[in-house]
């Protein structure tokens, strides 16, 4: 029987650490008018889970520049940092599946490590689709009882999914998400997705308990999102995505990967650079009409291709 078609339910998930900038604007702006155009529904996220680095002024801050842009969520934020018990779950769920395993070793470790194999072997160690090297260890290294007792002793550590044991969780035949590739509110084709190219990812620290993975997983998933329309850089990550939803038991929502916003050196804008501020343009007199024009939001939008 053919199923009725899915609401339109979108989301902007800026991390308040910082002041939005002009690639926001244009997530926050193509976001918005799918939903406008659609009729559906246009969201808001803090991704706040590193509560050393967000602060209330910067979701302040966030949600000034949006309004002046003209956009209004249909609901307060759902803040990640009031949620971290739905993402201890969905840790519980995977740990429970035999998933997930502590791991110990230090930053300087692993990047020793690292180093120690690239020379041995006379060529680059292997590196995930952000040019990060993978975690070089292996879950057998230890065993379980000795990880358990390490982590029950007190000793910091980081939670990883055990990447070959989560695909064979998922059984055979190959991952896909739909991809909607022209326009946010298209329609999709089929992306096929490779999780296993970023080796054991980490889904939760003893100090951070979660991470960008799962917390966004888990959300997208409670705040009822039919369509992720984010940026190309997380395009890859939406591979690691796809592969927890099909473990969590969750949809998959539809994506549309956005070009970039990038500077006049052809990189992609960082919090950092404070000239692309939408705080800075708009003490300079820039008008959100100007914003709009600056991001070409009116001309067609070309496609990007992975
Ligand atoms: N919080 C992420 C960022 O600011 C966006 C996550 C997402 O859209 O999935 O880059």
């Amino acid at each position: 029987m053919p199923q009725p078609p899915l609401p339109f339910v979108c989301r902007f998930a800026p991390s308040p650490n910082g002041r939005l900038h002009l690639g926001h604007a244009f997530s926050a702006l193509v976001n918005a008018e799918a939903a406008a155009r659609t009729g559906g529904t246009f969201l808001l996220r803090m991704e706040d889970i590193d509560t050393t680095r967000c602060r209330p002024e910067f979701e302040r801050g966030i949600l000034d520049d949006l309004a002046w842009l003209g956009i209004v969520p249909a609901a307060p934020p759902r803040r990640q940092s009031e949620h971290f018990a739905d993402y201890a779950e969905a840790l519980a769920r995977l740990e429970g599946m035999g998933l997930v395993y502590p791991t110990f070793e230090s930053r300087s470790d692993i990047a020793r490590a690292i180093i120690e194999a690239e020379a041995k072997q006379g060529r680059p160690a292997p590196r995930d689709p952000d040019g990060a090297p993978l975690y070089p260890f292996q879950r057998s290294g230890l065993s379980d009882g000795e990880r358990a007792q390490r982590r029950a002793a007190g000793e910091p550590y980081v939670l990883r999914l055990d990447m070959a044991a989560a695909l064979k969780a998922v059984g055979s035949g190959p991952l896909f998400w739909p991809e909607a590739r022209d326009l946010p509110e298209g329609p999709a084709v089929a992306a096929p997705a490779d999780p296993a190219q970023w080796g054991d990812v980490v889904l939760a620290r003893r100090d951070v308990p979660t991470s960008y993975h799962l917390s966004v997983v888990v959300d997208d998933a409670l705040q009822g999102i039919t369509r992720v329309i984010r940026g190309m850089d997380l395009f890859h990550a939406t591979s690691v995505h796809v592969l927890l939803q099909r473990l969590l038991g969750l949809e998959t929502p539809v994506y549309h990967h956005h070009r970039l916003i990038l500077d006049g050196s052809g990189h992609k804008l960082s919090k950092s650079n404070s000239a692309t501020s939408l705080l800075a343009l708009r003490t300079c007199g820039a008008t959100p009409g100007d914003i709009r024009t600056r991001l070409e939001l009116d001309a067609p939008q070309p496609t990007p291709r992975m």
